[in-house]
């Protein structure tokens, strides 16, 4: 048996945005994927890519995919939740038609070199030891990994779990240069969003399920603002629930996108977690061949990182349904205090490190990180490697010092006064009180 396809070989189920991304991610590390799909057509309507998901697309190196499906900058977001009057969310979005951008993707993956092999039915997977077993054209094969990128359908990954019952029934409409932004808006029994292309618009409507029947299209038109006579033109239904995957990650299966976790669309979030999964899974394959030492650790961080993925938005649901407050789930600076007089003069390095599976440079490895007060675990703020505020030492260090210090590792000033509040919000830093004066 030729041992090089044993090694390098990876069964993918399915042919859309993750499983592309995988595949991409799997020729860069010397992984020959093969990409099995039905071909159906796909869910039609526009989506909107925040900036920290273009991030993922540019480390793939598939801005020009993006250019190629024809998206279109939008500046802002409005969100009128909870009022009428809507709250405008700062950053740009990329709005792209989500066929176009499927078909610039698997394209790109397949030039790079992925293979794609059509089926009626996906064959079921066996697995024996380490390695997946696969009939494809009448031929068991063995691959080193299987990937299930099927979507919602999770084929390989039963059994699913999910929360809430809502669907979104999608509908298109004409554009309207005055409505290209995104707009969420709730309504009596769900809610509404708008997302607009010069062309033409997606409008959806997330109800429960119960609720299916004919939607009120003067109010749909007056939640999202857009003109009166707006007709809307039913294109589908989509299922709006939160699901994931009991197991995302087992023996040699991994789930990615939406078949490990497919989020409430109100989140946007779909489209990051399939290219942040895909990657993340890309690293989980690779330890596994590079270092197979660490493959239990692999397996570990995988589980790990879609269970924190889950519980941050399932919360994040509840809280925005229920009204709760929502905790923050990113680690980023928070607002730049841009005065110094703001911190303690005086300040000490307090951080927990403890050593944990860690993505670094494209393998998961031990290695340190530093635990933060809710139990977090975290090594970069953007590229800086919070390790580095170790040379701080444990002594108290005057907060002017250690800007100058963090300034040398040529930081901003407003970056750096950013970074000390942030490390005294996470109790990574303590404040010295000033002595007191005797008199
Ligand atoms: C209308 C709509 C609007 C959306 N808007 C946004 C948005 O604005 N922002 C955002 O971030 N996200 C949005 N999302 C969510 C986002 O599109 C998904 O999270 C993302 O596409 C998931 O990618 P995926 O590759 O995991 O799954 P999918 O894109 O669903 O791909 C699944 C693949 O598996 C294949 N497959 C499925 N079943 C089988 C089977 N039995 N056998 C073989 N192959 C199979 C399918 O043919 C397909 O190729 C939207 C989704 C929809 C439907």
């Amino acid at each position: 048996m030729n041992t090089d396809c044993l090694e390098n070989e990876i069964a993918i189920a399915g042919a859309g945005i993750a499983a592309a991304a995988v595949a991409i991610q799997l020729l860069r590390d010397g992984f020959r994927p093969v990409l099995i799909d039905r071909g159906l057509p796909s869910s039609k309507g526009i989506e909107a890519i925040s900036e920290s998901a273009l991030r993922l697309f540019a480390a793939l190196d598939l801005l020009p995919a993006l250019e190629q499906a024809g998206g279109v900058w939008v500046a802002g977001f409005e969100n009128a939740w909870q009022s009428h009057e809507p709250i405008l969310r700062s950053g740009r979005y990329l709005h792209v038609d989500r066929t176009a951008l499927l078909q610039a993707t698997i394209a790109t993956a397949i030039d790079r070199g992925a293979v794609l092999t059509a089926c009626h039915t996906l064959p079921a997977i066996r697995i024996a030891g380490d390695r997946a077993y696969v009939t494809i054209d009448r031929v068991e094969r063995p691959f080193a990994a299987a990937i299930d990128a099927t979507g919602r359908s999770a084929i390989w990954s039963r059994s699913i779990r999910w929360q809430q019952q809502e669907i979104a029934e999608i509908y298109d409409a004409i554009g309207d240069p005055n409505c290209l932004r995104g707009r969420i808006a709730r309504i009596a029994d769900g809610w509404v969003y708008r997302l607009g292309l010069p062309d033409r618009m997606t409008v959806g409507v997330v109800r429960s399920q119960r609720l299916r029947g004919q939607i009120d299209n003067a109010l749909v038109n007056a939640s999202l603002d857009l003109p009166n006579h707006t007709q809307l033109r039913f294109l589908g239904r989509r299922p709006a629930v939160p699901q994931w995957a009991a197991a995302p990650i087992q023996d040699c299966r991994i789930a990615v996108g939406d078949a490990a976790l497919a989020s409430n669309p109100i989140a946007g979030q779909g489209i990051r977690f399939a290219l942040s999964s895909a990657l993340a899974a890309a690293a989980v394959v690779r330890t596994w061949r590079d270092s197979p030492a660490n493959r239990a650790g692999a397996t570990e961080f995988y589980n790990e990182l879609v269970a924190t993925e889950r519980q941050q938005h399932l919360a994040s649901i509840d809280a925005l349904y229920f009204n709760e407050p929502v905790s923050t789930t990113n680690h980023q600076l928070s607002q730049p205090i841009l005065d110094r007089t703001n911190l303690p003069a005086t300040v000490c390095f307090t951080g927990q490190i403890k050593t944990m599976n860690l993505y670094i440079d494209g393998l998961i490895q031990p290695s340190a990180a530093l635990i933060l007060a809710d139990g977090k675990a975290v090594r970069w703020l953007g590229n800086f490697d919070l390790l580095t505020l170790q040379e701080f030492g444990r002594e108290p260090i005057v907060t002017a010092i250690a800007i100058e210090h963090l300034r040398s590792t040529s930081m901003s000033q407003e970056s750096a006064l950013s970074l000390i509040q942030w490390c005294l919000e996470h109790q990574i830093f303590a404040s010295i009180p000033a002595p007191q004066s005797t008199l």
